[in-house]
């Protein structure tokens, strides 16, 4: 697991101050397309403006490498639509006009013809006729012809590998007993079948045994004469007009480093990408992992091995970014004052650590997202990927505050709170202060939450079995949610206003009760650890606080809504909750924990289920999301850079355009 995604219709909150900015740009099939801020920047000297600049450079200059490497055609599929974009001379109002360019769009969101999530090819809502007057009335611009090739003769070649269902129906199929390579349209083998792949490479693994090399991860294999050999990412090999000037960006990276170290671990990616030795990347990555003091830094490379069947061949992708400070310190001020949370701890005494060290997150703020990891993009990081290092070295694991924040900023325009909050003073409540309250509660569940309390001597910590994890998920919300509404927030000035809490207990019940089933399909039961821990806590603490009113359930209009009366009430509930869920894990109490998970956390309320599905179809709310990018300006005297100016621009059609015009250094055809 080395990047975590977001979970969609989140909700959540607003700063007056940037009420203006638009996050949610524009919706189309089943997208929504976003932006994000990159606060901080403004602050950062010109020389790291500067490196963020030139890193951001080499973020955008792999993007055609990503594309062919998810299906062959899929650089010309792109090209021909781009070149209709911007050329076509009829109607461009019609609404097949329309049609064709949510395709389009659905293509650059991708990265080619194949769903970023599901793998699945989609398709035009045209008719093949139409396509092709699309390219007859188009004037001006260039089609990817072949070298001799008509235009008719392009039209047959390009029209069925668009429209046609039988032709690369997948790019990735993991259908069991079928060739995995053969069944697969991703371009990281030609004339291989699946057996042939994992020979050539069971044939190496034996190589080093403490240290082994990630072989295949930056290589196509082909077939060529009878004869299976590995065509190498590198320059001067496979994809080498975007490495080259990937590598250009590099070398200019370094020559502003904030220090040698960092200088160092640059220096070492340029000699990879120039020798496409695995060695060197195993270097590379050794010495990125140990570059923590520097302020900006960047992911770089052929990383995550998704794209591929097998898990062997890697796609490429980058990010930029540096450390986001101020969330940073808030983490770190829970992590330094965990002894005293504690020690404070409802639970028995007995079950407390004696000495607890809180785990310190660090946060980041991403300037910019290339190849892999965008549109889509991740919202933490936990990196690199191969075990020998991680346990020698360790990794780097981090959240990325800006995109999340992003993520809840564009919500706010969907309708989830005003549908699903009954109260205007709830709604309000959210808005003001939801981001902050879900940041801290993270915080205390992350830092502090999963490294409180100790076993019993004569429990080995295995005993919950399956009921183990949504059992310390609850215990660690469980731990954040007593927490933050201690009055030791304050004190720390964590927060200031007392909202905050109180928006924390609204949001969670609310979630636990009622908007989380809006990700389960009808007639199942919930089986997710986080879910079941979230309905488990709010239908526990309602049952718990019954009797005194102190969660309420309503009826308006055919709708359902929670209410929270008593917050203190309520906050003593998860108290006495958090102390039980530690005894049965201090003492391993199987029975009582799955009495608990069975009782609260698995069933659906089928009448309710069928309520709350039916209000969020009407909401209309897109389920996957994807963000453009800030662009960088630089501003010069002569041959110097003088300033590092940001913009954001708000057309995903036009950046599309333009980082096919000026990032894109690969051939169509190979
Ligand atoms: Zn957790």
């Amino acid at each position: 697991m080395a990047i975590l995604y977001s979970d969609s219709n989140q909700t959540a909150s607003i700063e007056p101050q940037v009420a203006e900015f638009r996050f949610l740009l524009e919706q189309f099939a089943d997208l929504k397309i976003m932006r994000y801020r990159v606060p901080g920047f403004d602050l950062l000297t010109l020389k790291q403006k500067m490196l963020v600049y030139y890193l951001s450079q080499a973020a955008l200059a792999g993007r055609d490498i990503l594309f062919d490497q998810n299906y062959k055609y899929n650089l010309a599929i792109r090209r021909t639509l781009e070149n209709i974009v911007e050329n076509y001379k009829g109607d461009r109002n019609s609404d097949d006009f329309q049609r064709f360019m949510v395709y389009t769009k659905r293509v650059w969101f991708s990265n080619g013809i194949h769903h970023h999530y599901s793998k699945d090819k989609f398709f035009p809502e045209i008719s093949t006729e139409y396509f092709e007057t699309l390219i007859r009335e188009t004037q001006g611009g260039e089609f990817p012809l072949r070298n001799g090739q008509t235009l008719d003769e392009f039209i047959s070649e390009i029209t069925p590998v668009i429209f046609d269902p039988s032709i690369a129906p997948k790019a990735v199929s993991q259908e069991a007993g079928k060739d995995l390579l053969l069944n697969s349209a991703c371009n990281f083998y030609e004339g291989v079948n699946e057996k042939e792949a994992v020979d050539f490479y069971k044939s190496m693994s034996h190589i080093e045994v403490d240290t082994p090399l990630s072989y295949g991860l930056n290589s196509k294999l082909v077939k060529k004469n009878g004869v299976i050999t590995e065509e190498v990412y590198k320059i001067g090999g496979l994809y080498s007009g975007a490495i080259g000037q990937i590598v250009f960006w590099l070398n200019k990276s370094a020559t502003v480093a904030e220090n040698q170290h960092q200088q160092k671990v640059i220096e070492s990616l340029v000699k990879y990408y120039e020798t496409g030795d695995l060695t060197t990347w195993d270097e590379y990555n050794v010495l990125w992992v140990k570059d923590v003091d520097s302020h900006i830094d960047f992911v770089n490379g052929f990383i995550e091995v998704y794209g591929d069947p097998l898990g062997i061949k890697a796609t490429w992708e980058s990010i930029v970014n540096f450390k986001d400070l101020v969330a940073t310190r808030r983490a770190e001020t829970i992590s330094l004052n965990a002894q005293w949370f504690e020690d404070h701890s409802p639970v028995n005494p007995e079950f407390r650590k004696a000495v607890v060290k809180g785990v310190s997150a660090k946060v980041i703020t991403v300037a910019q997202l290339g190849g892999d990891c965008y549109p889509s993009t991740p919202i933490g990081i936990n990196l690199p990927n191969a075990d020998w290092v991680r346990k020698e070295h360790g990794s780097k694991s981090v959240s990325i505050e800006n995109i999340t924040y992003a993520y809840d900023q564009a919500s706010l325009g969907n309708g989830m709170i005003e549908e699903f909050a009954g109260f205007p003073e709830e709604i309000a409540l959210a808005k003001k202060y939801g981001n902050l309250a879900g940041n801290l509660h993270t915080d205390l569940h992350e830092c502090l939450g999963h490294g409180s309390g100790q076993l019993m001597p004569g429990t080995r910590g295995d005993e919950l079995k399956n009921y183990g994890s949504p059992l310390e998920e609850a215990r660690a919300d469980l731990f954040a949610l007593y927490y933050i509404a201690d009055p030791k927030m304050m004190e720390l000035g964590l927060y200031d206003n007392e909202g905050v809490y109180r928006a924390e207990y609204n949001s969670y019940i609310r979630n636990g009760l009622i908007t989380q089933l809006t990700r389960i399909e009808p007639g199942k039961t919930i089986e997710q650890a986080h879910m079941r821990c979230r309905q488990l806590i709010a239908a526990w603490s309602y049952d718990l606080g019954k009797e005194n009113g102190v969660i309420e359930k309503l009826f308006r209009e055919g709708k359902t809504y929670v209410k929270v009366n008593d917050y203190q009430a309520l906050r003593s509930l998860f108290g006495q909750m958090l102390a039980e869920i530690q005894r049965i894990k201090s003492e391993g109490d199987f029975n009582a924990g799955r009495n608990l998970v069975e009782k609260y956390a698995v069933r659906v309320d089928q009448v309710l289920h069928a309520e709350v599905l039916e209000r969020f179809r009407r909401l209309n709310v897109a389920p996957y999301g994807g963000f453009i990018n800030p662009v960088f300006i630089p501003e010069k005297e002569g041959e110097n850079i003088t300033d590092v100016e940001i913009g954001y621009p708000e057309e995903y059609t036009e950046q599309m355009l333009d980082y096919s015009k000026n990032h894109s250094f690969l051939p169509t055809y190979k």
